[in-house]
């Protein structure tokens, strides 16, 4: 399925957090969402989630707008995984797990032995299987991040919605990570969107970037066409290094210290 952000106007209050986004996620395909704090990352998934009606614009998934679509019909198609996760009271991570079948089960809400294999296996591919008796409350930040995606995994959406789901991970688990999203897109035909603070990730992982800046669409692309130097320091009003690189060939973003900005040198990007 494809989910395609027309116009998107979101406002809290007077101020207007999205002011006219247009961007599209279709199926195999990763969309990066970039941009410095406060740019509308999280407004701009979490309305393409439905969790946040648009005060103009519309999201349509597969041509409907969102607002025509049922919760457990909506929940079914697309999974969020937000930026922080608020445990308010001690769930264990295989119940929350589990819950991601909930758009799935009878009236009734029994879980098959099928919703089970389906959660384990979403707990295997991220990794948490090894926590399940665990309390959410007592995880580290990144444990937990795994957690909330085994959930999104075990929902078995067409579309995946990722809110900096990296910010917590050590290396190792940010590229296992990505890793697993980026066969999620190519082998499952999921249709992603993954918000990441991590210029060099995303250059790595999206097949298309939207680098935001003040609730609008700077600029959107193949990777090397929005990642580039002048763009970026406009944006993120710094002075940046950007290169591509000799392994992937993709963009190095590094920032840069006061004492580095100070002696830059010609060629140091595009
Ligand atoms: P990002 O994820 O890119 O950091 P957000 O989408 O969270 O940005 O926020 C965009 C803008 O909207 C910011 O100026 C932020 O302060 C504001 N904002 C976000 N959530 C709320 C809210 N619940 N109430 C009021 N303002 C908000
Ligand atoms: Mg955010």
């Amino acid at each position: 399925m494809r989910l395609d952000a027309e116009s998107l106007v979101v406002r809290y209050g007077t101020r207007e957090a999205l002011a006219g986004v247009d961007v599209s996620v279709e199926p195999g395909r990763i969309l990066g969402i970039i941009g410095p704090n406060g740019s509308g990352k999280s407004t701009l998934v979490r309305a393409m989630a439905g969790v946040r009606a648009p005060d103009a614009g519309v999201v349509r998934l597969d041509g409907r707008p969102l607002g025509e679509i049922g919760r457990r019909e909506r929940y079914r198609a697309i999974a969020l995984v937000p930026q922080e996760t608020q445990v308010s009271f001690p769930m264990r991570v295989s119940d929350l797990v589990l819950l991601g079948r909930s758009p799935h089960t009878g009236a009734f809400g029994w879980e098959t032995s099928h919703d089970l294999e389906v959660a384990r296996r979403a707990m295997e591919r991220t990794d948490v299987l090894g926590l399940g008796g665990r309390r959410l409350d007592e995880l580290s930040g990144g444990e937990r991040q795994r957690a909330v995606l085994a959930r999104a995994l075990a929902q078995e959406p067409r579309v995946l919605l990722l809110d900096e789901p990296t910010s917590f991970l050590d290396l190792r688990h940010a590229v296992l990570l990505l890793d697993l999203v980026r066969e999620l897109a190519t082998a499952g035909g999921l249709a992603v969107a993954v918000v990441l603070h991590d210029l060099n990730l995303a250059g790595m992982y999206c097949d298309r970037l939207a680098l935001l800046s003040a609730g609008r669409v700077h600029t959107q692309g193949a990777p090397e066409s929005v990642l580039r130097y002048q763009d970026l320091c406009t944006v993120y009003g710094t002075e940046l290094y950007v290169a591509p690189n000799d392994v992937t060939g993709r963009m190095v973003v590094l920032p840069l210290s006061a004492e580095h900005r100070n002696r830059l040198t010609p060629g140091r990007g595009s």
